[in-house]
């Protein structure tokens, strides 16, 4: 009997689930399947709160990797056509022709409840520091309404499944808001914005920053908006020296539509569709009509450039305050479980592969809670649906107790196609005055001080 099953800690108590995302529904549909009670509290007044706000954009995983299986359990019984495997959803169909309908079979609408945060969570009786007879103290949940009540719920176990998709990483390269980000704010916008509907970004000089699948979606719905509103401006400030990991494992790839995604944005930039500045980043805002713009060049001096409006594609953190009373062990540097993070920290692991994992991987030490979703990644990209509805079916388990199919983890990820070890090797040679980084990454336009310059199958920088 491990302490979550203990009969002290009250069983007739539900398992708290933080988050009606895709993975918190999955883990309610899974608690459900085993008899547990659950009861699932979500921030927004409806499902998906933060898939919808995406909604507009694709997913480059098809339905086949996108639906739970003790979800497509509880839907199959309602009479739910499950849409075809093989077509990918955007963000929007994957919240009516799933998340919807699930939400809304009986078992589902039972347990849930909208408009419900979660403030904080402790164990009834012990604040963070006070260890005897802790685990067999039921956890405590301040749940805050919209109208500003507040109430405890106690709970066995805890999923926290919350994401990160409201903690958007600012623009600096140390993880802070450059001078002048937070003034500049209503010009600013953290994620993927729906440029093609926004009139605000028609005809308009636009700086995007950032170089993962978000930065790719936004900078070709750009290249789409040029085609009506032909005076858009693209221009890309990429911190890093080689798109080769952007660009992607193309016909490597196993989600066939991630390496179209990393090659048409290839061919964009090719194209001269988008102006890139490598290696470069946003340093300073200075507000004002447009928005001055001091970009940080590796080896070479600042440049400074005049933009309407900027888009910051650099990703999520995970939002950690309401966790601050619970034993964690995070890794310092992604800040996802500490078992968990060689396995997803892109500064060690680059293949879009993720040994398969579970229960013992995201149980935290106190006893009970466990972290599961894209939040179980902390700061670290790559996170895939499919990744998290395995990882609550093993939670699942080891909180009924079935450590036997709590441990039977299956799970075969897709892969990227691209690893540390088959990324361009990047050479550089710099001195005070003059740089040049070449990598083999593919034709890139480098707007550096001195010019522009086109290159095929090399990336070179700097130069004057
Ligand atoms: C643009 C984009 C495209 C993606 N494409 C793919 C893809 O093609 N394939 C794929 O497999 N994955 C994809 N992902 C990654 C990932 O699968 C999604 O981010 C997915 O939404 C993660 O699901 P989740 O349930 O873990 O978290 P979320 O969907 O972020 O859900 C978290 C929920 O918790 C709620 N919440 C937050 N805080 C609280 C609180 N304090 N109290 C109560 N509720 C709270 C939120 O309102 C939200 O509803 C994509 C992600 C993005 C951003």
């Amino acid at each position: 009997m491990n302490a979550i099953n203990h009969p002290n800690l009250g069983n007739d108590l539900p398992v708290i689930v933080i988050g009606a995302g895709p993975v918190g529904l999955a883990a309610a549909a899974h608690l459900l399947a085993r008899g547990i009670g659950v009861k699932l509290l979500e921030a927004g007044p409806d499902v998906g709160s933060h898939v919808r706000d995406w909604g507009h954009i694709r997913l480059f995983s098809p339905w086949s990797y996108n639906i739970d299986a003790a979800s497509r359990a509880l839907l199959l019984k309602t009479g739910w056509q499950a849409p075809r495997r093989s077509q990918h959803p955007t963000g929007a169909e994957l919240y009516t022709q799933y998340l919807k309908p699930l939400a809304e079979t009986p078992e589902i609408a039972s347990v849930v409840e909208y408009d419900a945060r979660v403030i904080a969570v402790s164990r009834l009786g012990f604040d963070k520091m006070k260890s005897s007879g802790r685990d067999l103290a039921p956890f405590t949940i301040l749940v805050r309404k919209p109208d500003g009540a507040e109430r405890i719920e106690l709970a066995r176990a805890v999923i926290d499944c919350s994401g990160t998709w409201s903690q958007h990483n600012p623009i600096g390269t140390n993880g802070l808001p450059v001078p002048g980000e937070i003034a500049a704010r209503d010009r600013i916008a953290y994620g993927t914005p729906d440029v093609l509907t926004d009139v605000r970004y028609a005809n308009q000089r636009i700086l995007v920053t950032g170089a993962g699948h978000s930065a790719a979606n936004v900078l070709l719905d750009l290249v789409a908006l040029r085609q009506r509103a032909p005076q858009t401006e693209i221009i890309w400030a990429v911190r890093g020296a080689s798109l080769a990991r952007l660009f992607g494992g193309g016909a490597n790839d196993k989600l066939e539509a991630r390496g179209a995604l990393g090659r048409s944005l290839e061919n964009m930039v090719a194209g001269g569709q988008i102006t890139v500045h490598m290696q470069s980043s946003i340093a300073h805002i200075e507000t004002g009509e447009p928005l001055t713009v001091t970009l940080r060049r590796q080896h070479l001096d600042p440049m400074v450039i005049e933009v309407d409006r900027i888009i910051v594609a650099t990703g999520q953190r995970p939002d950690l305050t309401m966790l601050r009373e619970v034993r964690l062990d995070l890794d310092p540097a992604t800040e996802s479980p500490r078992i968990l993070a060689p396995m997803v920290d892109p500064n060690v692991h680059s293949c879009g592969t993720v040994r398969p994992h579970g229960h013992r991987e995201l149980a935290q030490p106190d006893a009970g809670f466990y972290i599961a979703g894209i939040k179980s990644y902390g700061r670290a990209p790559t996170f895939l649906l499919a990744t998290g509805y395995e990882q609550v079916r093993s939670i699942a388990a080891a909180i009924a107790g079935d450590l036997a199919a709590a441990d039977d983890i299956q799970l075969e990820l897709p892969e990227t196609g691209v690893c540390s070890t088959n990324l361009p090797v990047e050479t550089s040679s710099c001195s005070s005055s003059s740089c040049s980084t070449q990598s083999e990454s593919p034709a890139v336009q480098v707007v550096s001080g001195c010019g522009t310059s086109k290159a095929k199958q090399t990336t070179t920088q700097g130069c004057c």
